[in-house]
């Protein structure tokens, strides 16, 4: 990769993703992070109901 970014947010959990809205919405370049497979995967693969 050899872009620049102006924010890097690790974890792409509701308030990663949230942080990287806001700093998008003011023109921000944002780079999010997780090490899961896909965001949000403590929620929708590790709980079984
Ligand atoms: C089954 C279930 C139902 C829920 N329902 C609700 C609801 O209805 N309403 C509500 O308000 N809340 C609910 N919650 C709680 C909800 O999970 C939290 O409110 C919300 O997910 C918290 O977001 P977060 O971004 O703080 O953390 P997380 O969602 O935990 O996100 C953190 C992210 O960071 C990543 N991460 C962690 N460490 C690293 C690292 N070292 N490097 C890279 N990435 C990393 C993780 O993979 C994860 O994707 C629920 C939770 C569960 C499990």
């Amino acid at each position: 990769m050899n872009q620049k970014v102006d924010v890097v947010i690790i974890g792409a959990g509701a308030a990663g993703l949230m942080c990287a809205a806001e700093a998008g919405k003011r023109g921000r370049r944002v780079l999010v992070l997780d090490h899961a497979k896909k965001p949000g995967r403590k929620n929708s693969d590790l709980w079984r109901w």
